[in-house]
């Protein structure tokens, strides 16, 4: 069964368990299309029961993928690959439909993903383990990596194809079996991707989605048989995730929650500033863990920068992702974008200064589309809510400040530390913010530094919970234990038993 079959593009969104779709579950939810406004699909969500058939059947297949040999588990993901290629762009209308990002943002996603797919055929390689001859006379040491049995990946409606592709590739890769339990809002991408899975070849029951919420996710904190959790999404449920995973004896990585801060030095190329600037702040409408929420602006180059911003903030084109005009598409859900526009009320209270109002946008043919404009306050404090929460949404926050000196203070006082930025033509303010600042993704005349597939993802403080980051080589370590052997072949005279501590002979 491939894709077309797995992924139905009509009726209920179904789990897939077992290398096949699944209708099971009591309980239901709406799918929209946010640049509509109307119910699509109904995915169906999953519970204990669920939970518990996906996990059996991977605990089921694991021991057979993970037996076999690294270079033919690349040969599937290879595979998978070349499928994902082939049908890339059908992802990312699926994506463009649930999500409302624009479909080159939608396009953009899906190569993000494809590049750690990529990455995970590198496995081999990626696998080799260290060895020492004569750690003492006719002893040799080694170390290799073993997968951990069942995976879990629980991920957010954001990027329903990426951040899925930041797990299972290098979980499965590594000889895991997996189980996917995307976000409930735009749930179809997980559904077509394990369907291209079998067709590549991937034996029943690596991978598996089971659709769901809370419920399905508390059943996978809870389950004896899952050995890993790795979580993406917002930071009370990253935290809430990482301890009850812990209590569970299980290893977690949990992602959470940003506010990424772009330092703007008055020696800034203004053009590519503004750019930049507007390109991370309301692409896919403000819905990235990377989107540049506030803009840090030093010294007199506020006053240079705000007029610039307002007027591109104000001429961005809104509307249906799947119209090439459109630069920014809807919000996902109506209570998103209620809490979004709440915040923008929230700013004025505050005192920030309004410099444009995004709310209340209507799109001409798409009156119930979940739309908001671009927003964009000046004269925001590090005291106000708009400044220290994440609003996830198309609202830009200016942060005036002296000096170099307070900009590097007040980034690394945020509570969260995904992603930052500098833009500056100086090469020693440069280096000194990459060394000083306290973000675990820095961009030096780059908006959104997302790191490329070799080299993981991760942010600091409460943006990540848990040692590694997604994908890269920490990625594999995450997915793989360490063992280390030990070994002689004495010659067959005995030499009797030793009580100290052995050492090098
Ligand atoms: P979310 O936290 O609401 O949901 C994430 C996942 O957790 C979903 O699968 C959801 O079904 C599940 N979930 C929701 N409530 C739960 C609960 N009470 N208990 C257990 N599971 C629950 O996040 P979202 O709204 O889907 O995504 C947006 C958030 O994700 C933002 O905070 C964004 O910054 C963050 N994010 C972070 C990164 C990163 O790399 N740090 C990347 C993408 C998104």
């Amino acid at each position: 069964m491939g894709a077309p079959e797995a992924f139905a593009s009509t009726g209920d969104i179904t789990h897939f368990i077992g290398g096949r779709p699944v209708a099971a579950g009591e309980r239901r939810q709406p799918v929209f299309n946010p640049a509509t406004g109307e119910v699509t699909r109904q995915v169906l969500l999953g519970g204990q029961a669920e939970v518990d058939a996906a996990v059996a059947v991977a605990k089921a297949a694991f021991p057979a993928w993970a037996d076999t040999p690294p270079i033919r588990r690349a040969r599937v993901i290879n595979e998978f690959l070349r499928l994902m290629n082939e049908r890339r762009d059908e992802l990312a209308a699926i994506i463009t439909a649930e999500h409302g990002k624009v479909f080159s943002d939608a396009q953009g996603e899906v190569m993000r993903g494809i590049d750690i797919i990529e990455f995970a055929c590198g496995i081999p390689q990626l696998l080799k383990g260290d060895y020492t001859e004569q750690v003492s006379t006719g002893i040799d040491n080694w170390t290799l990596r073993q997968p951990l049995g069942v995976v879990a990946g629980i991920t957010p409606f954001n990027f329903p194809c990426m951040v899925p592709c930041w797990m299972f590739p290098v979980a499965i890769a590594c000889g895991n079996s997996f189980v996917l339990k995307p976000s409930e809002r735009d749930p179809s991408a997980s559904v077509f991707m394990a369907g291209l899975l079998r067709e590549a070849g991937l034996p029943d029951g690596v991978f598996n989605v089971v659709q769901g919420d809370k419920g399905a996710v508390d059943a996978l904190i809870e389950h004896p048989d899952v050995a890993a959790l790795s979580f993406v999404g917002s930071t009370p449920i990253a935290q809430s995730i990482y301890e009850r995973g812990a209590r569970f004896g299980k290893r977690v990585q949990a992602l959470g929650g940003a506010k990424n801060h772009m330092v703007v030095m008055p020696d800034a190329d203004l053009d590519q500033a503004v750019d930049a600037l507007i390109g991370a702040a309301y692409g896919s409408a403000g819905e990235r863990c990377m989107a540049i929420s506030v803009a840090v602006l030093v010294g007199d180059v506020a006053d240079r920068i705000v007029p610039r911003l307002a007027e591109r903030a104000r001429a961005l084109r809104v509307g249906n992702g799947m119209d090439p005009a459109s630069e920014m598409g809807p919000i996902v859900a109506k209570a998103a974008l209620e809490r979004i526009e709440g915040y923008i009320g929230l700013g004025v209270d505050e005192g920030a200064t309004l410099v444009v109002d995004g709310r209340g946008l209507k799109v001409k043919g798409h009156e119930q589309g979940f739309f908001t404009g671009g927003t964009l306050f000046d004269h925001v404090t590090p005291d106000m809510r708009i400044y220290k929460e994440e609003i996830f949404g198309p609202v830009l926050a200016c942060v005036r400040v002296p000096d170099f000196g307070t900009a590097v203070e007040l980034v690394n006082a945020h509570e969260f530390g995904n992603g930052v930025a500098c833009y500056t033509r100086d090469g020693n303010i440069a280096r000194e913010f990459a060394r000083r600042i306290q973000v675990g993704m820095v961009g030096i005349n780059v908006p959104i530094p997302v790191p490329m597939a070799w080299h993981g993802f991760g942010g600091w403080k409460r943006s990540l919970f848990g040692d590694m980051h997604a994908y890269g080589e920490e990625g594999v370590r995450f997915c793989t234990k360490q063992k280390s052997v030990m070994q002689r072949w004495p010659e067959s005279t005995s030499r009797g038993a030793e009580f100290s501590m052995p050492v090098a002979k």
